[in-house]
């Protein structure tokens, strides 16, 4: 039997590189699953439902939740952002890592559910720099971007309650460090007893 996978939690600010850094991975590891989380805010251009996001109304996601149909949910920038439950507990007991790029009011909750989970924080270098690269992605206005960098300054106190951070400054020394953090954890002998027992079935027999 395989052993369970990893919940891979990963936060930061929009603008710090989750995004690019969680693609990376998934392309290195590709036994990681990508939880598609359900919103209620509208799609930005190019995004396709089911595959960025579940789009969803305000009604249908609160009947969602009255359901305990996600593991976290939180209201983020005035909409509703939620991971649903049950797709994430399947694939890991079938072994598989499951990828959640949720914001902190959520990992917090899915550490209280889920201890066992590795909780990943992306720093940018600097607040200039995050300042540079939202204003870049030409998607929100500059009232939104000023929102999202005041929720950044904010942010900062949490990343202590990560297991782990990763400064942003170079890219792919960044996808190097998230990786190696994926491989040890992969290692820890208390994640592998199934693996631990076959070993052990394995010597015996000689
Ligand atoms: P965006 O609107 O830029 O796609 O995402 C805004 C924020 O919502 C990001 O910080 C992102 O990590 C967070 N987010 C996306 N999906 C979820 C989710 O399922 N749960 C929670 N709590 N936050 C999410």
């Amino acid at each position: 039997m395989k052993d369970k996978g990893l919940l891979l939690v990963v936060s930061g600010p929009s603008g710090a590189g989750k995004g690019t850094i969680c693609d990376a991975l998934r392309h290195k590891f590709p036994q990681i699953r990508y939880s598609v989380s359900m919103t209620t805010r509208p799609p930005r251009e190019g995004e396709r439902d089911g595959i960025n996001y579940f789009f969803a109304d305000n009604a249908h996601f609160k009947e969602l939740i009255k359901e305990d149909a996600f593991l976290e949910y939180a209201d983020v920038y005035g909409h509703y952002y939620g991971t649903p439950k049950k797709y994430v507990f399947d694939r890991l007991e079938a072994g598989n890592h499951v990828m959640l790029e949720i914001d902190i009011q959520g990992a917090m909750q899915v550490r209280e559910k889920y201890a066992e989970g590795v909780f990943i924080f992306i720093v940018p270098p600097s607040l200039d720099v995050l300042s540079k690269r939202l204003h870049k992605r030409h998607t929100d206005t500059e009232e939104v971007i000023a929102g999202r960098l005041a929720k950044a300054s904010a942010e900062l106190e949490w990343i202590s309650r990560y297991d782990y951070v990763i400064v942003n400054d170079d890219l792919d020394a960044a996808i190097n460090k998230a990786v190696a953090v994926i491989s040890a954890e992969e290692c820890k002998s208390w994640r592998n007893e199934n693996l631990i027992a076959s070993i052990k079935k394995m010597y015996e027999i000689k």
